[in-house]
């Protein structure tokens, strides 16, 4: 049975700070490597918690340290805090005040959770047994903040553990965690084509090499590769985003350029798509008597949780919400560089479910009218605690 813990009432205190802090960052949306105002904010609002601050890694990002004055294990916790490139067209009171900027992927929300357990830990009177450690980091959509902030040593000094972090969702209603056993999301890699041929005169093709005839082609059969030589129990995707070539209805151009992603959740298949794919390009652009660059960049790893850690948020959680709430997600091929510190130390990346139906509280992420229920605040805070709770052995709760 559970029963409400006074620990919970302390953090359901917390709510309308949480949310002030929120719609304050909401407000003032910052995009990858830009979060000044961000990152300044986040350092005012830890320093009075007696943590030691640390500020200007990757640039903007900040970490936070709680020294235990009993020796134990060191816990990481992430938050990104990067914004959109949109408008936004919500009619809220909090709405954007930067043009053309949005916090349309919560992330706003988890620099205030991370936030409310900093507030948390620091009003504990217990002696604490290991060390945690807030990592606010730079850039997640798509610039990799969080490689930067491994590689400026985030994870040492003291050495962590293990990370969680926690990831709003809008595919869930409020009240419920989404938990990845294994693979969560997808490796993220971009693939750059150039068809070479020679341009002319639309009505005497012959004289050509025709460029624009060749993609049409080759878009059909890049297609084969997921459908014909990738396994069916394993997962791939390549979408062709853009194709620009040509000038006019009557000149043949030069050249055709495409530009795709291409995701994949394990190495191999990985490796198999940045191989096949040049095959496909080779083979049927060649037929054409035309050439060709190509150009496979890598993008954010597979986030790979570690199952025990998995188990432990799936335990730390239900022991609070039931074990009917939490539920375990099959992977998604979207991406997160939160990848990048579990190449690095065991840990798990987690779901908080944000719906609220009757809120109307319903858009997808990057819409321009996304939103989230703030209940999710106070109840991210709680959900991080007790995952803290139990990894460190506190045995508060
Ligand atoms: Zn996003
Ligand atoms: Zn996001």
């Amino acid at each position: 049975m559970t029963m409400d813990h006074p620990f919970k009432e302390e953090i359901g205190k917390m709510k309308d700070w949480l949310v002030e802090i929120r719609r304050k960052i909401h407000m003032h949306p910052e995009l990858g490597f830009e979060e000044v105002e961000t990152s300044k904010l986040v350092s005012e609002w830890l320093e009075p918690f007696g943590l030691q601050v640390k500020r200007g890694i990757a640039k903007t990002g900040v970490v936070g340290l709680l020294q235990g004055s009993e020796p134990g294990r060191t816990v990481a916790i992430r938050a990104d805090m990067d914004a959109l490139p949109l408008d936004e067209a919500n009619q809220v009171p909090y709405v954007s005040k930067v043009k053309g900027k949005m916090h349309a992927c919560g992330h706003d929300a988890h620099v205030a959770i991370l936030l409310g357990v900093a507030k948390y830990f620091s009003s504990i009177k217990d002696p604490l047994k290991g060390n945690i450690k807030w990592i606010f980091q730079p850039a997640e959509e798509g610039g990799g903040g969080g490689r930067v902030m491994v590689e400026e040593g985030v994870l040492e000094n003291p050495k962590v553990d293990a990370i969680f972090g926690a990831h709003v969702f809008p595919l869930l209603p409020i009240g419920k965690v989404g938990i990845y056993e294994r693979e969560g999301l997808a490796a993220t890699d971009r693939v750059v084509i150039k068809i070479i041929g020679k341009g002319g005169h639309a009505a005497s093709p012959h004289l050509t090499k025709d460029p624009i005839f060749a993609a049409g082609h080759l878009i059909t059969q890049i297609h084969s590769i997921v459908s014909r030589n990738i396994n069916p129990l394993d997962s791939a995707v390549i979408t062709i985003g853009k194709i620009g070539g040509g000038t006019a209805f009557n000149i043949i151009p030069d050249e055709v350029d495409l530009l795709g992603t291409v995701r994949s959740l394990n190495p191999q298949v990985r490796e198999a798509l940045k191989l096949r794919i040049e095959q496909v390009i080779q083979g049927v652009v060649c037929s054409f008597g035309l050439d060709y660059h190509y150009d496979f960049e890598y993008g954010y790893p597979v986030l790979i949780n570690d199952s025990e850690m998995s188990k432990l948020v799936v335990t730390a959680c239900s022991r609070g919400i039931g074990k009917e709430n939490v539920e375990v997600l099959k992977p998604s091929m979207g991406g997160e560089d939160f990848a990048y510190y579990l190449e690095k130390v065991p840990g798990s990346f987690f779901r908080l479910g944000c719906r609220n139906e009757e809120k109307g509280i319903i858009h997808p992420y990057h819409s321009s009218l996304f939103n989230i229920d703030e209940e999710v605040l106070p109840f991210g805070v709680e959900m991080f605690v007790r995952i803290i709770d139990q990894y460190l052995g506190l045995n508060m709760i």
